[in-house]
């Protein structure tokens, strides 16, 4: 049995380039083929870390379960193998095949890339998959991509978030001003243009800044991951919804070499698998979610508050002159954004007369 590891991939690639178009010359292409690939997948996460870090344990496990052993993905921790942040950079060198984490890290380096992670006020899940499978978006990351060397893939999504945990109330948007918060992003340049002041922090920084009082306030995932990393021991008010994530998703990202040296069929194992992570994920940030708020708002420490309209109606607005701004000079992200928007704007009216509509006669 042949073994390949990535380092001879790149040759393999190559190989299976000069074959050409004369099926002859390439063997019999209707017998699945035996070759077997050990890949290596770097992510942002703590290892192993509810939702986000699962979901990618999950897909290995799928992976290597569907297609009878012969893709094996061994997944490192943020860290472990590379820094959380370096993922994409370790990928499109082709240091590792794989990474798991998201768009909007690439941030400096490939802006546009945000759209596919969350926009401020922009799409919730279900728009996002409607958007990227059916409307035009994953051709458009693709393309953005190809540059940089990778392929890739939607896996995972965390459903709206929560606008995090502060230790005031914010009644207006003047309560804004000053305020120190971990909120990473475009949502932190909002809150920049709100007057206060975004920090970066990886999580596991997050629960000491808050409790000495070194941050004011922060933002993280939604009560599930919130709740793992005791942030309610750490701050008494905490907001919804996460106007600045309405729906992230996740990537899997493939060095493009990698990609193509993987035969057809272990490439439609890996991106169905990686679609089966999505609804996966969702279904156990749902669950998880659906606990960690009951626990909250049983907590007498805890007081979950809605964001006034007044406080996320000067948000959206920072939010749409930031966008304005930003597109104006990126014409990556002016492509990007002219599909997104097309399509927000008429699905903003489906999810009114359903979703919306539907929740509002449970409350
Ligand atoms: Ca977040």
């Amino acid at each position: 049995m042949k073994r390949r590891h990535f380092v001879g991939g790149l040759a393999a690639a190559a190989g299976v380039a000069a074959c050409g178009k004369e099926a002859a010359d390439c063997g019999d292409s209707t017998h699945a083929s035996t070759e077997r690939f050990e890949w290596s997948c770097v992510t942002s996460w703590p290892p192993k870390y509810p939702g986000m870090g699962m979901g990618v344990e999950n897909l290995a496990a799928r992976v290597e379960a569907a297609s009878a052993g012969r893709l094996k993905i061994k997944v490192y921790g943020g860290g472990e193998l590379v820094p959380a942040f370096e993922v994409f950079d370790a990928v499109s060198r082709g240091t590792v095949e794989m990474g798991h984490d998201a768009s909007y890290y690439h941030k400096g380096k490939v802006d546009a890339a945000q759209f596919f992670t969350s926009i401020p006020f922009g799409m919730n899940m279900l728009e996002l998959n409607g958007w990227l499978y059916y409307g035009g978006g994953l051709e458009l990351w693709r393309e953005l991509y190809e540059k940089f060397n990778l392929v890739p893939i939607p896996c995972g999504n965390t459903g709206v978030q929560m606008g995090g945990w502060f230790n005031k109330e914010i009644n207006t948007p003047n309560d804004l001003k000053g305020l120190k918060m971990r909120i990473p992003g475009m949502g932190g340049e909002v809150l920049r243009r709100a007057g206060g002041t975004p920090v970066t922090l990886p999580g596991a920084e997050i629960f000491t800044s808050l409790q000495t009082g070194a941050i004011d306030a922060t933002e993280w995932v939604g009560a599930y991951n919130d709740v793992s990393f005791g942030l309610h021991k750490a701050a008494r008010y905490y907001y919804y919804p996460g106007w600045h994530e309405p729906g992230p998703g996740l990537e899997t990202m493939i060095n493009k070499d990698a990609w193509e040296s993987l035969p057809p069929d272990l490439q439609a194992i890996l991106e169905t698998c990686c679609q089966a992570i999505t609804t996966d994920m969702v279904a156990e940030y749902t669950h998880g979610n659906t606990f960690a708020l009951q626990q909250l708002r049983d907590d007498p420490n805890v007081e979950l508050r809605q964001f006034p309209k007044e406080v996320l109606d000067v948000l959206k607005r920072m939010t749409d002159e930031i966008v304005a701004e930003w597109i104006a000079k990126d014409p990556a992200a002016k492509k990007i954004a002219d599909s997104y928007y097309a399509f927000l704007d008429k699905s903003a009216y489906g999810q009114a007369v359903t979703e919306q509509a539907y929740l509002e006669t449970r409350t």
